[in-house]
């Protein structure tokens, strides 16, 4: 009889979890090692613990979503796409429903769900956990992978490993980025390691008198040395070192670049991006008109919160004490232009540890993209975050990480 394959998988997160199932349904021998005390810890925090799983929508918008590399994981899309994983839930299950805008969510808004649905089936298909149990390295002979050093010294034998330690960012949940110093060690090339989705700091120190503020319905714009790069719509929020958010984080990936080369950058904010210059101005003129007598510290309470209010007329430097009939056409063109673009000029980002993905990571160029094997270690498999893949907001970094486990279990058990 032919012997199973062995399988060692490094960290039961999406990417590990997924391999682990794909390799053990493919009839191999499947041991998982998980530094920390429990599988998916960070599945468990993510989508605000509701765990926004997927995206739905053709191949084609994954792989633009996934602005770091997208190109990579056509395969591993087509080896489990959205609606397979979906199905895949299902039949574990867990039912999943899509929400406005496309991303989609277990229905219990669970995503403690998602790991017990993966912690049961792969118990049911004889997969072994190792919990609390960190692998310090790859254990290689003469060039040749023969499993995985614990961080005790010991060594498991294991016909292939399949790295999916993730990122390096929330080190609470795990994810302290040991897989990039494991890679780099058996002859992988990095690339530089930066937060991604990740919230932005700011000059302007009256940022602070807006904190917990959070804006719907406003489009915020990233301009890099006065050019406009990209726009969002959506929510914000104010924190006491600047903007966070979803399409703040959305925007972080090139506003990081661009400060990283030395560029202005900045973010402007259409507080009203639904009227145009001339609707703004002409419901500012009949507002004015028919509160005349009143101060012009009221001349905003109909369209802005309370805490913004301030903030605006003193940027457009308005005499609060003047009655709101003496504002010149001058001081209305000054609110006209905060309101369309009010200005924040970003300094840097928070650290990698408080970013949603991490940026960078192993070399693409060193994976095969058809099954995530390593060129560079025979008996390797890579897979999720710990690869230089990242994407946008809205369920895809989830997806790339089960789509690429996915592929890396199957290839590594054939
Ligand atoms: C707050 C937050 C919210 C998010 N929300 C979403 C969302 O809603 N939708 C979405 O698509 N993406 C979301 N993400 C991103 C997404 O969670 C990650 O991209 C994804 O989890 C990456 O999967 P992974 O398996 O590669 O890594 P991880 O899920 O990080 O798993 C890696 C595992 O490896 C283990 N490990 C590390 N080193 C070792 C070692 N030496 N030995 C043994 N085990 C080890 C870790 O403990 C961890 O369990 C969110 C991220 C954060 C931080």
């Amino acid at each position: 009889m032919e012997e199973r394959k062995t399988i060692a998988v490094i960290g039961a997160g999406a990417a590990g979890l997924m391999a682990a199932l794909a390799a053990a349904e493919a009839g191999a021998a499947v041991t998982i090692y998980e530094k920390m005390g429990r599988p998916g810890r960070k599945i468990g925090i993510t989508g605000k613990g509701r765990c926004n799983v997927t995206h739905v929508g053709e191949r084609e918008r994954f792989l633009k979503n996934m602005v770091g590399n997208g190109k990579f994981l056509y395969s591993a899309w087509n080896a489990l796409d959205n609606d397979a994983l979906r199905e895949m839930l299902r039949c574990a299950g867990v039912e999943t429903k899509e929400e406005r805008g496309g991303r989609v969510f277990p229905v219990s808004e669970k995503a403690a769900d998602v790991v017990a649905a993966f912690e049961h089936t792969l118990r049911r298909l004889g997969v072994a956990f190792r919990l609390k149990t960190p692998v310090q390295e790859l254990w290689q002979e003469d060039e040749r992978l023969c499993g995985v050093t614990l961080a005790d010294g010991r060594r498991e034998k294991a016909d292939a490993v399949i790295l999916a330690t993730g990122g390096a960012s929330y080190p609470g949940t795990g994810s302290t980025g040991d897989g990039y110093r494991m890679a780099e060690a058996a002859g992988h090339t990095l690339t530089p390691l930066q937060p991604a989705l990740v919230p932005l700091e700011v000059e302007e120190e009256w940022v602070k008198e807006l904190m917990g503020l959070s804006l719907r319905n406003v489009e915020a714009s990233l301009w890099v040395d006065e050019k406009c790069v990209a726009s969002e719509f959506g929510e914000m929020l104010f924190t006491h070192f600047g903007l966070s958010g979803p399409i703040i984080l959305t925007l972080s990936r090139q506003a990081v670049m661009a400060v990283a080369a030395g560029s202005f950058v900045e973010i402007r904010v259409n507080l009203k991006p639904a009227l145009t210059e001339e609707v703004l101005d002409k419901r500012l003129a009949r507002d004015f008109a028919s509160l005349g007598r009143k101060k012009a510290v009221h001349c905003l309470d109909e369209l802005l919160p309370a805490s913004l209010r301030p903030v605006v007329l003193d940027l457009a430097f308005i005499n609060t004490a003047k009655e709101i009939g003496q504002l010149t056409r001058e001081e209305r063109h000054r609110l006209l232009e905060l309101l369309q673009a009010l200005p924040f000029t970003v300094t840097g980002a928070r650290p990698l540890a408080e970013a949603i993905v991490t940026a960078g990571g192993v070399c693409v160029n060193e994976v095969d993209p058809r099954t995530m094997k390593s060129k560079k270690v025979e008996g390797l498999y890579l897979a999720g975050e710990v690869l230089d893949i990242d994407g946008n907001t809205g369920g895809f970094n989830l997806q790339a990480a089960f789509s690429t486990g996915y592929l890396a279990g199957r290839s590594a058990a054939q």
